[in-house]
């Protein structure tokens, strides 16, 4: 398989090029120049695997040098039934006859992050042992509060690698700083920045765009790569989730083998939703991807108007992980809808950088409005959704997947589609314990984070991840807090470079 630039048609690429680069030199991001299939007999088959059979078999079709044992070991030391507290890795909870969710969150760090970012070291360590040969990685990351964690877990201790995280400072939760600040490992680094987190994408996005930057790092034998969505390394273990679910939902009878589901996904930077896109692609029968967001609703706009308009209040929510207005992602969706059309795409990409906005054509519009529906709820709506759904169902679900719930109500509500529906869950509530226990019980939360959590527990009989329970009492280790401006002084000093 190869790959291009969604900026740059003339780019060819290795899946594994592509996975060590991150991103392409004209700013542009890898996407595959064509999407392999799935056909009902082909799913019939995946239906009888398990989680890592099934992840086997797909990536086979995206990651076409590697090799069969290669992707094994990657896959199965990823996806380790100890590292994950569900044996099924995402399973289902039905909640009634049209909605599941899908419980993405499982892993060692308690966000949907870990399904990629368990897998992406080692699909990165084959890779440049492929592209390297003795050269050292520098994971750069921004983090709007869950990739930072996820991604120092997956790295922590990966030979040859160093990994440094940059989160906006006043834009995660207590316990996702605690989870960053507290990382261990010998090759992880934290820096918190003054601003939010398009500010962190975009310095670190400039930082690899920076040839100057990139000679004197060469020098020490040191080369960037990345584990935010912007790499095709992120994107396509996410894939696997979504033909699982549908595997899953068929095996519960949920849905008939051939019948669509529909998927609902809590947005920010638009990889997970991608990837539904992209299993809708393959030939998963998925009817409508319902994007859900929260007051920062630029999506929400965007894929109902076709106006892309970042020039907006930028608005802290208890849901973090999805306060972004610059939401990358969209770039392979829009190339994808235009029939590959890399100038349009890097057009609209510039008028986005230099103006906030552009507007798609009507053609791009019909296409995206075909595929998609949108909606977005504000902080008070959240509330209510946690409440109603641990009412209605006993069910608890964090402030993203809140936001989620709340845009399936609200679609059913207009459309009357009764489709069955799988609704993205992406982070346990415990991550966000302050928002969650206000919303059950208000103003019972305190100052006191794991006071908060212990009391979340009493209220919801919930099982607190012993992951997080364990953070309590943990001195930091990163108190580095950097100006924007500053974040490549910050990139040479942690790799001792003048
Ligand atoms: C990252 C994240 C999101 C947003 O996912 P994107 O792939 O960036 O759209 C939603 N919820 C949680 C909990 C997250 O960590």
């Amino acid at each position: 398989m190869i790959y291009t630039s969604t900026r740059d048609k003339n780019v060819r690429v290795s899946a594994t090029e592509a996975i060590v680069k991150g991103i392409s030199e004209d700013g542009g991001l890898f996407v595959p120049m064509t999407i392999p299939t799935l056909n009902l007999v082909d799913i019939e088959k995946l239906m009888r695997l398990d989680y890592i059979g099934r992840a086997k078999e797909i990536l086979k079709l995206y990651l076409t040098d590697f090799t069969d044992d290669e992707l094994s070991m990657c896959v199965e030391g990823a996806y380790k039934a100890e590292k994950f507290s569900s044996p099924e890795i995402a399973p289902l909870y039905k909640l009634n006859d049209t909605a599941s969710v899908l419980e993405l969150w499982r892993g060692p760090t308690c966000a949907f992050k870990d399904m990629a970012l368990q897998l992406l070291p080692y699909l990165l360590t084959v890779s440049a042992s492929k592209q390297l040969k003795d050269k050292k990685v520098v994971i750069l990351v921004a983090t709007s509060g869950d990739t930072g964690k996820a991604a120092l877990e997956g790295f922590k201790n990966v030979p040859n690698t160093e990994i440094l995280v940059f989160y906006p400072v006043d834009g995660v939760s207590p316990m996702q700083k605690l989870q960053m600040t507290t990382q261990e490992g010998d090759n992880v680094h934290v820096c918190a920045i003054e601003g939010n987190f398009d500010d962190a994408q975009s310095g670190v996005k400039a930082i690899f765009g920076d040839r100057e930057i990139a000679a004197k790092c060469l020098e020490k034998n040191y080369v960037f790569s990345s584990a935010n969505s912007i790499n095709w390394g992120r994107l396509v273990p996410q894939i696997v989730y979504y033909v699982s679910a549908y595997c899953d939902m068929v095996n519960s009878k949920t849905v008939r083998l051939g019948e669509p589901m529909n998927v609902v996904v809590p947005t920010g930077n638009f990889g997970n939703i991608l990837a539904a896109y992209y299993a809708k692609q393959m030939g998963v029968p998925i009817g409508k991807l319902i994007c859900a967001s929260n007051e920062n609703n630029v999506l929400t706009e965007f894929l109902t108007t076709g106006h892309y308009n970042k020039n907006r209040p930028f608005h802290c929510t208890t849901s973090p992980s999805m306060d972004i207005l610059i939401s990358s992602n969209l770039e392979r969706l829009l190339f994808a809808l235009t029939n590959q059309n890399a100038e349009k795409t890097a057009d609209w990409m510039k008028a986005l950088s230099e103006n906030g906005e552009y507007t798609v054509d009507d053609k791009t519009l019909a296409a995206v409005t075909e595929l998609f529906a949108a909606d977005y709820c504000d902080d008070t709506e959240t509330k209510r959704t946690i409440k109603k759904i641990y009412d209605s169902y006993s069910y608890l679900c964090d402030t993203h997947t809140a936001v989620a719930m709340h845009a399936f109500a609200a679609y059913c509500a207009k459309t009357g589609d009764a489709t069955p529906t799988v609704i993205a869950s992406t982070a346990n509530p415990y991550k966000f314990s302050h928002s969650v226990l206000d919303a059950l019980k208000p103003n019972a939360q305190t100052e006191d984070e794991f006071e908060t959590v212990d009391k979340l527990h009493d209220v919801s009989k919930m099982e607190i991840p012993a992951q997080l329970a364990t953070l309590k009492g943990k001195t930091p280790r990163f108190t580095r807090v950097s100006k924007k401006e500053d974040m490549a002084q910050v990139v040479f000093d942690t790799l001792g470079i003048n």
